[in-house]
């Protein structure tokens, strides 16, 4: 085996993932030959303090269900090991020293490249990873940002999020195919997003 190991890290609240997510890893995964794509679930996603968020371990069994069986696709439950306010930066420095030589793609969707300089130390994480941004409906893909290292992967458009499916959920419309039937499996075994929780 030559050289480091590509590896794409892609956080998020997953609540719950959906196959705009799922869509995203893969086209990524792909687009730029990486080994492998790690989904990290937030702990306790700062950016979104003040609305409630289902406890992390139900939100990674639930992704953990939905990458039954995708290659190169693997859930990380490091931030949720961590425990505390999940920080983007902390989690790339971990995966560095734990993984040994890897070079990091850090993957967000266009409705976030704005507020990247917002992040808990924004500045150090320009030299942690390259940050990939996948196209999402709402949100054009940035020409330019400024002190990164930067690559734009056009995905197909997918028009769903989090807040779409905890709403029908809690409403009793469909769900089918917005996510992978085991996900909505485990959602329906844990009992997630059905009332006042
Ligand atoms: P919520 O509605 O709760 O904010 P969400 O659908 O936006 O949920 P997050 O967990 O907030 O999902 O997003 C995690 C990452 O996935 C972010 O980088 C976000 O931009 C990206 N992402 C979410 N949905 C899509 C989508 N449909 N297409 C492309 N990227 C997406
Ligand atoms: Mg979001």
């Amino acid at each position: 085996m030559s050289g480091a190991k590509r590896i794409g890290v892609f956080g998020g609240t997953f609540d719950p993932v959906h196959i705009g997510h799922l869509i995203a890893a893969s086209e990524v995964r792909n687009h730029l030959g990486l080994d492998e794509v790690l989904m990290v679930v937030a702990n306790s996603p700062w950016k979104k303090a003040g609305r409630d968020v289902a406890p992390p371990r139900d939100r990674f069994e639930v992704l953990c269900a939905a990458l039954e069986g995708c290659e190169g696709l693997t859930a990380s439950d490091l931030e949720i090991k961590r425990g505390g306010a999940s920080y983007t930066y902390e989690t790339l420095e971990q995966l560095k020293s734990d993984l040994g030589p890897v070079e990091l793609f850090m993957i967000v969707g266009s409705d976030l490249a704005d507020e990247l300089v917002t992040w808990e130390h924004s500045e150090s994480l320009k030299d942690l990873a390259t940050l990939v941004v996948v196209s999402r409906p709402g949100a054009e893909l940035p020409t330019i940002l400024l002190g990164w290292q930067m690559v734009n992967v056009e995905v197909p458009l997918i028009g769903v999020s989090s807040t779409d499916i905890r709403s029908r959920i809690r409403d009793g419309r469909p769900i089918d195919f917005l996510l992978p039937r085991s996900a909505v499996n485990k959602i329906t075994s844990l009992g997630m997003y059905t009332g006042a929780s």
